[in-house]
């Protein structure tokens, strides 16, 4: 039985899905393990040695918050683009994304990746946060967008990605990093020790960085945002260093 409700996204009163998913499931895709159970962690409790992981049976979802044309068509559209940019074989599809190994002469290894459509994927990305924020479920508790919740909503519904930097989006990925787990899904956690609010989304062995107001933003870091020009960058975090990083950035660390 459907509820019928105010849409989040349209704002239109409309039936409601049972369903929607907060972070699509393909991106645990590497994360089931055998018993189809996910590793979740709170960083904080991590880092700070409760190695507590909770264990739910799937990526989190909700009910009653989308209609199902703005879950299935709008949403869907920036899903599909995303799942087939991130995790297709060269030989099924055409259109990918091309992406080459780089580093720089301070040391920092780094891969670029070309043909990444800005506007899908940028909404595809912001989908994930604004939902994060929608939502009533414990494990998204940090995510709370307060006066940019509309505007990203407007952003995601019209199809405007805006500016690279309006809301730029750093990926740091730890996949590289042997010494450190990569089968888990952080919570999402906001940064609260430095300058402008800036959020972290850990998944599947990178970590997603949504700089929420612009000083959040470290100038060095500027020319690896997500960018305009179909261009994506992403930062591999040294090796040992997983751990140490995602102190920092959740501004966990002891200071
Ligand atoms: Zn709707």
């Amino acid at each position: 039985m459907q509820t019928i409700g105010k849409c989040k996204l349209c704002q239109l009163e409309k039936p409601l899905l049972n369903r929607s998913h907060i972070i699509p499931d393909f991106m645990y895709a590497s994360l089931f393990d055998k018993d189809h159970k996910l590793n979740k962690f709170a960083p904080a409790d991590y880092i700070e040695g409760d190695k507590h992981i909770s264990r739910p049976s799937s990526g989190e979802y909700e009910s009653n918050l989308l209609c199902s044309q703005c879950d299935n068509e709008i949403i869907g559209r920036y899903e599909t683009y995303a799942r087939k940019a991130l995790y297709s074989k060269v030989d099924e599809t055409s259109d990918l994304p091309e992406c080459e190994n780089f580093i720089t002469n301070g040391g920092l290894k780094f891969t670029k990746c070309k043909n990444l459509h800005y506007k899908e994927f940028k909404l595809f990305l912001l989908s994930i946060l604004w939902r994060a924020s929608i939502s009533n479920r414990d494990f998204f508790k940090e995510v709370n967008l307060g006066p940019y919740e509309d505007t990203i909503r407007q952003m995601i519904l019209s199809g405007d990605p805006k500016q690279e930097e309006t809301f730029p989006i750093l990926m740091m990925t730890w996949l590289n990093d042997k010494s450190f787990a990569t089968d888990l899904v952080g919570q999402p956690g906001i940064n609260r020790k430095e300058n402008g609010i800036r959020y972290i989304f850990p998944i599947a062995g990178v970590t997603y960085i949504y700089h929420i107001s612009p000083v959040s933003l470290k100038k060095d870091l500027k020319e690896f945002i997500l960018s305009s020009k179909n261009e994506a960058t992403l930062l591999h975090i040294p090796e040992g260093k997983s751990k140490e990083f995602l102190m920092t950035y959740f501004g966990v660390n002891k200071s």
